[in-house]
């Protein structure tokens, strides 16, 4: 008899595309019926069958102090009693503004939006607003969202253009961004002296956790930060993954690196739609209605969200909490890595804070084209036993893993355990 989440994944298809509301869900990448989660508390979230899973996703990033923390249910309750939506200005978003530019001292002006792709997307305009220049720099195997210009990856030979990576986005959007290597100081420094009086921004995410975990040099984000102020462009951290994430300053707060902008998600919603983008307050001030660069959302600061947001942001203000954060991913990937050795299984792995990256190959990846030789058909089998084990990672060889603040000694140990197994079985 098929499982109850079979049947459900059966009927999804018939209403919606692939059965999902977000590609990756579909474990289109790791094969097999995907999970369709009925609750989640803590470290764990529960399937349609009742089985019960450590969570290493935490939606994505969001639930960084844990599913259904009474804090932040509480939080959201009370401002839902309250009203769901106004369309004008609340005093909770005032101090959610404030709250953001005090942890993370580039922002000086803040604006708050629903997603991580539409705060990325809007920092875009801005800057090409700001600037008066078209032309913006991403690299490969980076993710800022869905936003036509961003759906890009790398032309063939550098100093062509990219091309777009999805049906629908025009050559002509493409055009205007060049995709150049992660981790790659000189060739982005070529760059800027060939063109650097016509790019915009560049933008990239400090600690990389959409082609696995790859935290970007010193030396690369130096670079970055020295040939944007050389050349006027404006310097963009996405940090919608790292932020309050891998530490309560976010990455820009690990390297000492200040963008001009700096864009924002996941855990500042604490599980709701809240994103938002900030910085320098001279090119905040291009925004409408003070400037030229149009932006706006129906639900942007909605009451109901930045409770959720407000309540998460106070909790990880905690003393230690990004130590205990830090420590238990720490834990969590030698475990693993003496797990491997252990079975004579090629395998690496590495932690920033509160995100891990797992890697089928016998050193840390460095860059996009080593990280893309991992073993993916191992990482497969090994994502099938852990699950099989109750234990449930990203379903994808090249995305980043997460721990939140209630994976604890005995959640974590039994990770380790089932992790043990799942190699042992690799090794057969
Ligand atoms: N930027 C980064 C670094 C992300 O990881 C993501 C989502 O995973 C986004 C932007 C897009 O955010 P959202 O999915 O909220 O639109």
């Amino acid at each position: 008899m098929s499982s109850k989440n079979d049947q459900l994944f059966a009927r999804a298809q018939l209403s919606t595309p692939g059965g999902v509301n977000s590609p990756v869900r579909a474990f289109r990448s790791v094969g097999g019926t995907p999970r369709f989660i009925t609750k989640a508390e803590g470290p764990y979230f529960w399937d349609a069958d009742d089985r019960r899973y450590i969570d290493y996703i935490g939606s994505w990033g969001p639930a960084i102090v844990g599913h259904a923390h009474p804090d932040v249910v509480k939080a959201v309750q009370e401002a839902a009693t309250r009203g769901l939506s106004f369309g004008a200005p609340t005093e909770a978003e005032i101090e959610m503004a404030e709250l953001i530019c005090r942890l993370v001292p580039s922002i000086e002006q803040v604006r708050l939006v629903s997603s991580g792709t539409e705060a990325a997307m809007s920092a875009l305009r801005l800057a090409r607003g700001a600037t008066g220049r078209d032309k913006i720099i991403k690299f490969e195997g980076c993710y800022h969202g869905h936003a036509d210009s961003l759906l890009v990856k790398a032309g063939s030979g550098l100093l062509t253009f990219g091309n777009p990576t999805s049906a629908g986005v025009p050559e002509d959007f493409a055009k205007h961004t060049l995709v150049l290597d992660y981790n790659d100081p000189q060739q982005l420094e070529n760059v800027f002296k060939e063109m650097g009086d016509s790019i915009a921004c560049v933008i990239v995410e400090p600690v990389a956790g959409n082609m696995n975990l790859l935290p970007a040099t010193p030396e690369f984000l130096h670079t970055m930060r020295r040939v944007c102020t050389q050349y006027g462009a404006v310097m963009i951290l996405d940090e919608v993954m790292s932020g309050f994430r891998v530490a309560l300053g976010g990455a820009q707060s690990l390297s000492g690196i200040t963008p001009d902008l700096t864009v924002l998600g996941k855990v500042i919603g604490g599980g709701l739609p809240v994103a938002a983008f900030g910085g320098r307050a001279d090119i905040m001030r291009h925004l409408a209605p003070l400037g030229g660069v149009y932006q706006a959302g129906t639900l942007s600061g909605n009451p109901v969200t930045v409770a959720a947001g407000m309540a998460t942001l106070k909790l990880i203000q905690a003393p230690g909490f990004y130590e205990n954060l830090t420590a238990q991913s720490a834990k969590l990937v030698q475990g693993f890595s003496t797990a491997a050795r252990e079975a004579d299984i090629a395998f690496c792995a590495n932690s920033v804070g509160g995100m891990f990256g797992l890697y089928f190959a016998t050193e840390v990846p460095v860059s996009y084209d080593t990280m893309m030789k991992c073993d993916k058909t191992r990482f497969n089998a090994f994502f099938h036993a852990m699950l099989d084990a109750g234990v449930y990672l990203a379903p994808s060889a090249f995305e980043a893993g997460f721990v939140s603040a209630q994976h604890d000694d005995a959640v974590i140990d039994s990770s380790i355990k089932a992790a043990r197994a799942a190699f042992a079985q690799l090794a057969d």
